[in-house]
C-alpha cells in the first residue's frame, strides 16, 4: 500500500507551515501562549515594559523560519513514533527512557537556538536547566508520553524568540 503523496509544493508556503507547526505543538500539549510565557520569564528582567504581546509576536516570527519548522516536525514525529512503539531498538528504549546520553534531541534544538545570535545559547542553557513553565510540565509527563525531543524544541524556540527581542530592544525597535 502506498502512502498518499502531497502534490508538489502543496506545503511550500512558510506561513502555512507555521500553522501546521502550531497545530503539531498543540497536539503535544504546547500552545503559543505557553512558549510566549517562557520568553517573558527570560526577558522581563532585561527589557523595560516588556509585554506578553511582544513575546507572542516574537515566537510567531521564530516559527516562520523554515529550519525551525523542519526541526519541530522531525522531533515531534520521532517522539510520536517512539510512543507508538514503531521504532527499532536500541533507539526505542533510549527515546522512551529519555536517556541522558542520547543527546541528539539537544543537537537538533541547537539548530534553532542560534538563529538570532549566540545569546540564544545562554537562554537555552537556562531554560534547559531550570525547566520553567511548560517545559517542566512536558518533562513531568515522561511516564505516559515520549517527549524526548519536545522539551528541547520548546526551550529552543523560546530561547531564539528571547534573543530576537534582546536584539530588537538594543536596536530601538521595541516600543
Ligand atoms: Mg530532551
Amino acid at each position: 500500500m502506498s502512502v498518499a503523496q502531497p502534490k508538489e509544493n502543496q506545503y511550500a508556503g512558510s506561513l502555512l507551515l507555521k500553522q501546521l507547526v502550531i497545530a503539531w505543538l498543540e497536539r503535544r500539549g504546547v500552545t503559543l501562549e505557553d512558549i510566549a510565557r517562557l520568553v517573558y520569564e527570560v526577558q522581563q528582567k532585561y527589557i523595560r515594559n516588556l509585554t506578553m504581546a511582544a513575546c507572542r509576536e516574537s515566537v510567531e516570527r521564530v516559527l516562520e523560519k523554515r529550519e525551525v519548522q523542519n526541526a519541530v516536525f522531525t522531533g515531534i514525529a520521532i517522539d510520536e513514533l517512539a510512543e507508538k512503539g514503531q521504532l527499532a531498538e536500541p533507539l526505542a528504549t533510549m527515546l522512551r527512557n529519555d536517556d541522558g546520553l542520547y543527546g541528539i534531541d539537544e543537537v537538533m534544538a541547537l539548530s534553532i537556538v542560534n538563529i538570532y545570535g549566540s545569546i540564544g545559547f545562554t537562554n537555552f542553557g537556562y531554560l534547559d536547566k531550570v525547566k520553567p513553565g511548560i517545559i517542566g510540565v512536558v518533562n513531568s509527563k515522561k511516564n505516559e508520553k515520549v517527549n524526548t525531543f519536545l522539551d528541547d524544541l520548546v526551550a529552543a524556540i523560546a530561547a531564539a524568540a528571547s534573543s530576537r527581542l534582546a536584539h530588537r530592544d538594543r536596536d530601538g525597535l521595541l516600543k
